[in-house]
């Protein structure tokens, strides 16, 4: 990409698509490309038609998509795996129709085995069964990965996906119902300590392990590979480190200088025992992250002092 190539970030409101264009402006690029939902409704072939022939961005971020925690992906399948296939399958084929000269696809750690060998390589895709609670999302972002790959093969595009770990970070989701587990905990000990509530719920039984990412290290990362990886083959996006969630919720307790006491409710679901990311390939194409979660979510935590709407 050069500094005025016309550049499409699909999904600009949400966690990744505002880190991504927060970076592209901040390197000067000066032709960015975005669309409201109320503008374009991705999920309609033409009104995505219609839109790229009219812009003809030159490289495409695609990071619309419908996310959500254990416990929305439980509750909504159908709209997991119906927006998810629908947005992607348009973006890709109306990027491939109007000549997009490089597309990044997002995809997600959860479409690797429940019981997947740790780390997971990228090798290690389509090797086992899903996690139950995420399988419609995770076959949607499968299919978008496929899709790139067969577009690439049969077409010669330049079509490339990336699959980012847990992220967190600024413009997150942070209601209580569907959010994932790092905003939600932020959230629930603020919200005890404001209220002087003596005990947190935290979902499950700590013991599952989770990778985290900020999500400025996310975008640093896809506008890295965008310039510099152009191969066919999928690539992960994390730190290579794991923690349990009830090490996760001791280090949140002590940012939020909550007091009171965490009570594991193993009524809800675990989800996935593990999933950490091997990420030697991102590394050898030379990029590691830099933001610790410490310092990740201290950051995280300021931000939503300051935007809360709730
Ligand atoms: P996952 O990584 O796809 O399983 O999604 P989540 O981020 O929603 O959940 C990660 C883990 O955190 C699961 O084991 C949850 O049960 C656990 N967890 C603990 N407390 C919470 C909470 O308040 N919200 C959410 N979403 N997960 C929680």
């Amino acid at each position: 990409m050069n500094k005025t190539s016309r550049i499409y970030i699909a999904g600009h409101t949400g966690l990744v698509g505002s880190a991504l264009l927060r970076r592209l402006e901040d390197d000067g690029y000066s032709n960015l490309i975005v669309r409201k939902h109320s503008e374009t409704d991705l999920t309609r072939q033409s009104e995505v038609e219609a839109f790229l022939k009219a812009e003809r961005p030159e490289y495409v971020f695609l990071a619309a998509a419908k996310v959500g925690g254990i416990w929305a992906n439980n509750a909504y399948p159908a709209e997991f795996i119906y927006s998810n296939l629908a947005v992607q399958t348009n973006i890709i084929h109306a990027s491939y129709v109007f000549n997009v000269k490089k597309l990044l696809f997002l995809g997600s750690s959860c479409i690797y085995p429940k019981h997947c060998l740790q780390p997971m390589k990228e090798e290690y895709l389509l090797s086992g069964y899903l996690e139950p609670t995420n399988e419609p999302y995770a076959i949607a972002k499968i299919a978008g990965i496929k899709m790139c790959e067969s577009y690439n093969r049969q077409y010669g595009t330049h079509f490339i996906s990336v699959i980012p770990t847990n992220l967190y970070g600024p413009n997150d989701n942070f209601d209580l119902e569907t959010s994932h587990v790092l905003p939600a905990m932020i959230r629930k000990f603020y919200e005890a300590k404001a209220a002087g509530r003596k005990e947190v719920e935290v979902w499950g039984t700590g013991k599952p392990r989770r990778e985290f990412l900020h999500v400025d290290d996310l975008s640093d990362a896809c506008v890295y590979l965008m310039n510099n990886y152009d191969g066919n083959e999928v690539i992960n996006i994390g730190v290579g480190e794991d923690l349990t969630i009830r090490e996760l919720s001791e280090l949140i307790y002590s940012i939020v200088e909550f007091e009171g006491k965490l009570r594991f409710d193993t009524s809800k679901p675990d989800g996935t025992p593990v999933k950490r990311l091997d990420v030697s390939k991102l590394n050898s194409i030379g990029w590691k992250a830099t933001i610790s979660l410490e310092r990740g979510i201290e950051e995280t935590y300021r931000w939503y002092l300051k935007n809360s709407v709730f």
